[in-house]
């Protein structure tokens, strides 16, 4: 299809970043393409609009970049969820399983709430674990999760098993 070839093009494979053994998929040649970019920009935004969405939740620190300029052409307020210990505000926390180690996330507690259908937009779904906290966290603060909207998803990893529990028939959308 011709998005899916026009995103692949300017999505850069760097062999063991950060570390031996990883391939890192780069988005930045991407960001940097005004027509890739803008045709990104456009599908999010389309993918709001199906998904029923109130809002936006972008994922640190690359779902911020693809996250705002979609909720913006959706018509849509944009929440951020952040690594622990960087938000100004009451926040909810929510915690999850790395390969080694743990890692903790958080969202205002107030950003979003009952009657509310959060779209959770970020780059990359590799293991599954960022993406899961996040829809965890969207439901304790009462609201919808209408869906999680990836650029890419590495189907290599388990990451769609692991976060089809959390989904709950909620939508895993890979462009
Ligand atoms: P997960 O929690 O293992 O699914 O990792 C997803 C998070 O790590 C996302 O926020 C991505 O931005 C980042 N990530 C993992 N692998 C890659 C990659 O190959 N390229 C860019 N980001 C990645």
């Amino acid at each position: 299809e011709k998005l899916r070839d026009l995103l692949l093009a300017h999505i850069h494979d760097v062999p063991d970043y950060p570390q031996p053994g990883v391939m890192f998929k780069d988005i930045t040649p991407l960001l940097a393409d005004a027509t890739a970019f803008a045709a990104l920009t456009d599908a999010l935004a389309e993918a709001c609009k199906r998904h029923g969405a109130t809002k936006v939740v972008g994922l640190e620190a690359r779902g911020f970049i693809l996250g705002a300029p979609a909720a913006v052409g959706a018509g849509l307020g944009f929440v951020p969820v952040r690594k622990a210990g960087k938000l100004p505000g009451a926040t909810l926390a929510q915690a999850y399983e790395l390969e080694y180690g743990t890692a903790e996330i958080e969202m205002h507690a107030d950003a979003v709430g009952p009657g509310d259908r959060v779209l959770v937009i970020d780059d990359v779904l590799a293991t599954g674990g960022t993406a899961e906290a996040s829809v965890r966290l969207i439901r304790r603060a009462g609201a919808e999760v209408a869906g999680v909207v990836v650029l890419m998803e590495l189907g290599f990893l388990p990451g769609r098993e692991r976060l089809s529990g959390a989904l709950e028939g909620a939508p895993l959308e890979a462009l």
